[in-house]
């Protein structure tokens, strides 16, 4: 390997900048960012997720309301008062959700939707817009790639998954960067063989060391969005060790992809008021 794509150096670009944007929101605006966070007990690695983003809008100023409801109905009230505060800049649903409670998205006023998961906001990604509100996972691609100057242009890209928060934004954004697209989900037939043709492989989708070094070819960027647990320990959905001799660069887990999507989420908050 001759690359590793570090996604703490990337976070780090992409933050230096918040506390000046903030104070220019303030100045010339008056106006301060201040997302709604709304969810359901039960999913206790939900509640861990929530709480992280309230300590990272806590460090950059950012103001965070959470509402965690007890039920459905609970959860439609608290939506119709937030959905009413002029104040609040970004509202987002922690999921999963039950189908009904999570197809309110689309109720989210669309320059509010800072996850970028709304019907709208998709289907403005897909049509060539590219602004705040992009699906953060799938834009932690992007930057990493971008941070790196990797040239997509032309490239054979295969991206493994096909969900709505990673693999299916990412097809707009390595279309409008002149990319060769592939995307391979369950039912694939021949990955194998599909995987050694790319230049670049994107993986995202939970399965534990799943890309090997027989799967890519000799040079192949690689870039894991999967966030599993083995033996306690968190690992990606590449099989690091196996593939670092043989890939060009690739990214880490922890300290790749995850740590681009969170600062991404403060970045889209912040964006989302200056776009207003
Ligand atoms: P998801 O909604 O469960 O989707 C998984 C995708 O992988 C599906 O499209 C599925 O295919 C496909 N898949 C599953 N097994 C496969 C296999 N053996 N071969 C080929 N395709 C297979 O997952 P997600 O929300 O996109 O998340 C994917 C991974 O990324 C998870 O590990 C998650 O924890 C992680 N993640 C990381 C971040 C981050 O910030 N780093 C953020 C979000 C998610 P079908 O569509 O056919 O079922």
């Amino acid at each position: 390997m001759e690359l590793l794509l570090e996604g703490k150096r990337v976070a780090e670009n992409i933050k230096k900048n918040f506390e000046a944007r903030i104070k220019t929101l303030k100045q010339q605006k008056n106006k301060t960012p201040y997302v709604a966070v709304l969810g359901i007990t039960g999913d206790e690695a939900s509640l861990t997720y929530v709480k992280r983003i309230e300590k990272n809008c806590e460090k950059y100023g950012i103001q965070c309301m959470i509402k965690i409801a007890q039920n459905q109905e609970e959860f439609i009230q608290n939506f119709k008062q937030i959905k009413q505060k002029k104040e609040i800049t970004g509202i987002m649903f922690q999921q999963p959700l039950p189908k009904k409670i999570a197809e309110l998205i689309n109720q989210i006023p669309p320059e509010k939707d800072i996850e970028g998961v709304s019907d709208l906001s998709m289907g403005k990604l897909f049509m060539g817009q590219e602004n705040s509100n992009i699906p953060c996972t799938s834009k932690a691609v992007i930057e990493i790639l971008d941070f790196y100057k990797i040239d997509l242009r032309g490239k054979n890209i295969v991206v493994v998954g096909r969900s709505n928060v990673v693999g299916k934004p990412l097809i707009p954004q390595l279309l409008n960067r002149d990319a060769t697209i592939t995307i391979c989900h369950s039912k694939t037939k021949n990955i194998k063989e599909i995987l050694k043709q790319a230049d670049i492989i994107i993986m995202a989708i939970g399965k534990a060391k799943f890309l090997k070094k027989e799967m890519i070819k000799q040079g192949a960027i690689l870039i894991d969005v999967g966030i599993n647990f083995e033996e306690g320990k968190m690992v990606g959905d590449i099989d690091f060790e196996d593939v670092k001799e043989k890939a060009f660069a690739v990214t880490p887990v922890p300290g790749g992809v995850g740590i681009v999507t969170n600062i991404l989420l403060i970045d889209n908050i912040i964006t989302s008021v200056e776009q207003l």
